[in-house]
């Protein structure tokens, strides 16, 4: 059984680049007959706010994106994430880093300043894990074969940042296991993340997941469109010119006699092949469709 996930923060509106990661991750799960599960990545509080929560909910749904089950969030499983990495500590796995950003600022790899560093210290300080020094590879749906090795890559990443908020790769390895996520389908600036989400799942005995990253839209500058760029939030007002214009950017050519976002979006879901969707990391030239 296929089970795919839609999981925006909620720290802003969604913009293009994320009902692009939407529509795909929608479509792929549909094209499976599979459920399509809606999480809201609300772990950094102090960025997410039920303003941001309930914009995004309101723009899936003038979309007609509509998920099965009830939501999650990752507020939820914050205890779960805490036993997590206890295990990783309780193996030795993990040190406290006390390095400020400033001394790591011309590092491309963490260089192991703290890796002896076994004790809670009295300053502030993050859980960074210890990563082997050996290749893994995974094959993406779209991006094909990659291969990477994390001591090179980035060194020995954070779990717990010094504010004790979950890193990224540890709080969604743990979100896909518990909902029974079997196809992650998201944005390639995630890529790099895979690595050492690979690396947590096997460590901790987690279900590995199959991936496939779409390419991210760039504006002409080559800068990643992010929340912060207000202009880019989605105008729900014009729902079925927004879905043209990111099944065109999925390799879909739709017909123009759809003004109904369902029926859209079920023309979409029997086209659907992700062989379509184009390679490589990003789409430069949004502006001009
Ligand atoms: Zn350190």
């Amino acid at each position: 059984m296929y089970v795919g996930r839609f999981a925006p923060t909620t720290s802003g509106p969604l913009h293009l680049g994320s009902l692009l990661a939407a529509v795909a991750s929608y479509l792929d799960a549909r094209a499976h007959d599979g459920q399509w599960l809606l999480r809201l990545d609300d772990i950094d509080e102090q960025r997410a706010t039920a303003d941001a929560e309930q914009i995004a909910l309101a723009t899936l749904k003038h979309h007609g994106l509509s998920w099965d089950g009830l939501i999650s969030r990752q507020v939820h499983n914050r205890d779960r994430y805490w036993n997590a990495i206890d295990t990783l500590r309780s193996r030795g796995l993990t040190f406290y880093c006390t390095c400020s950003r400033k001394k790591l600022r011309n590092e491309s790899t963490y260089p192991g300043y703290c890796r002896t560093r076994h004790e809670k210290p009295n300053v502030p300080a993050s859980i960074r894990v210890l990563v082997p020094d050996i290749e893994f590879s995974f094959t993406d749906r779209i991006q094909g074969s990659v291969r990477g090795n994390l001591a090179d890559q980035e060194g020995d990443f954070i779990v717990l940042r010094k504010e004790s908020i979950v890193s990224y790769p540890l709080a969604v390895v743990i979100d896909d296991d518990v909902t029974g996520v079997t196809d992650v389908v998201r944005g390639a600036d995630l890529l790099e993340s895979t690595l050492a989400q690979i690396f947590l799942i096997r460590t901790l005995n987690l279900s590995e997941q199959r991936y496939a990253h779409i390419p991210v839209l760039n504006q002409r500058d080559g800068v990643k469109l992010s929340k912060r760029d207000r202009a880019f939030a989605i105008d729900n007002r014009t729902p079925v010119l927004n879905l043209v214009s990111a099944l065109h950017m999925l390799g879909l050519n739709p017909p123009s006699k759809y003004k109904d976002v369902h029926k859209l979006l079920a023309w979409a879901t029997e086209q659907w092949d992700i062989r379509s969707v184009p390679k490589g990391r990003s789409i430069l030239d949004f502006m001009s469709i």
